[in-house]
């Protein structure tokens, strides 16, 4: 737990993802929760350490991943989230929760503990962007989509903090299997306009505004390589083969997470793949180009900087394709061991759509 500025209180230390805790003088405002339900209670116990038995106003969930979500009942108060969030989690019943409790069949006393697992939903939901004026803080929810349809960033202006749930991440690789890539660039473009000092990522260390741009290039450098190979014609299980070994080096990765990685790349590129398939953008590809007989000038135009980025940010992407050896040890993949066992990897089928709503594609700890 730490104080990162004043009232405002963040714990990087439970499984699932990173909390957040706003102290009004009108009571608390919690941002996502412990998904370990003896976490949630610690957390609370914390909560009421710092603010002794002051109300909690409301609890805000950054994203519908049960990650974030899950300790929701412990907290007794009313949950704020993206209108499709809470339409995702209406899918979250018996099935749902059954397969969260298997999830942990090598934990059995967290599996106990699941026994009394409770979805609590939002209740309050908004579209575009939500102010809460309260005990003289501002609290500014803003949808950005990208890493889901649903998520959301928490915007502080007078203390200029970004909670920005899973829409930054800081050396680890993007949990991008729901996602739409477009949409996250331009949610962390945002992210930069709004000169954050602190940002407070889902998962791993406190970070900065500066963690925006590796990450920018990586989610580029992904949607160019699948661009390119569509236009040689790939199928969508050429392109995800062909490229998962360039991805997995751009950021550490530790051998008994290797496997997993892998196959969440595989959804990531799955996931773009779809996204050009279905985006006007792939108007200009042309399908029945050869694969083997691309003219030099498509790799040309390919190289150009996309999407308004700067020839810095190009030359990150250039960076990134020639190190391959980036690994720092650190503890940001802490929670990580929570395997997607149930996420689909939907490669041997090549013109499978992922169901968004499908709650087997979605993520455990993210
Ligand atoms: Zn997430």
């Amino acid at each position: 737990m730490q104080e990162i500025a004043p009232g405002v209180y963040v714990n990087l230390d439970f499984r699932g993802c990173n909390v957040g805790l706003i102290e009004t003088a009108d009571g608390n405002i919690l941002i996502d929760t412990p998904m370990i339900p003896s976490e949630s209670r610690r957390w609370l116990e914390y909560i009421r350490q710092i603010t002794g038995n002051k109300k909690i106003l409301y609890v805000i969930n950054t994203d519908h991943h049960r990650g974030h979500v899950l300790g929701n009942q412990y907290y007794d108060a009313p949950v704020i989230a993206h209108d499709l969030a809470w339409k995702n989690m209406r899918g979250y019943g018996a099935n749902f929760c059954q397969r969260v409790v298997d999830s942990f069949k090598r934990e059995p006393k967290i599996q106990a503990e699941l026994a009394d697992l409770r979805i609590v939903r939002p209740t309050i939901t908004f579209d575009t962007r939500m102010d809460i004026e309260h005990g003289g803080r501002t609290v500014r929810l803003i949808h950005v989509g990208g890493h889901t349809e649903a998520t959301i960033v928490i915007w502080m202006p007078e203390e200029k903090i970004l909670f920005a749930g899973d829409t930054v991440w800081w050396d680890q690789h993007p949990y991008m299997a729901q996602a739409n890539s477009k949409q996250w660039l331009d949610a962390l473009r945002q992210i930069r306009k709004l000169h954050p000092q602190i940002i407070v990522p889902g998962h791993g260390p406190l970070t900065t505004v500066e963690a925006t741009e590796p990450l920018s290039a990586y989610i580029r450098f992904v949607r160019r390589q699948v661009r390119i190979r569509i236009r040689r014609g790939y199928s969508k299980q050429e392109t995800a083969s062909s490229l998962v070994k360039t991805l997995v080096p751009m950021f550490s990765v530790t051998p008994e997470r290797r496997g997993k990685i892998e196959s969440q790349i595989k959804q990531a590129i799955n996931r773009v793949y779809n996204e050009y398939k279905k985006d006007a953008e792939a108007d200009d590809i042309d399908e029945d180009v050869d694969k083997d007989a691309v003219p030099e000038e498509v790799e040309a135009v390919d190289q150009e900087v996309e999407d308004g980025a700067t020839e810095d940010e190009a030359r990150i992407e250039e960076e990134f394709s020639e190190d391959d050896s980036r690994s720092v040890d650190d503890d940001s993949h802490r929670g990580d061991e929570f395997n997607d066992e149930d996420d689909d990897d939907d490669d041997e089928d090549d013109d499978e759509d992922e169901d968004e709503d499908d709650i087997d594609s979605e993520e455990i700890d993210d």
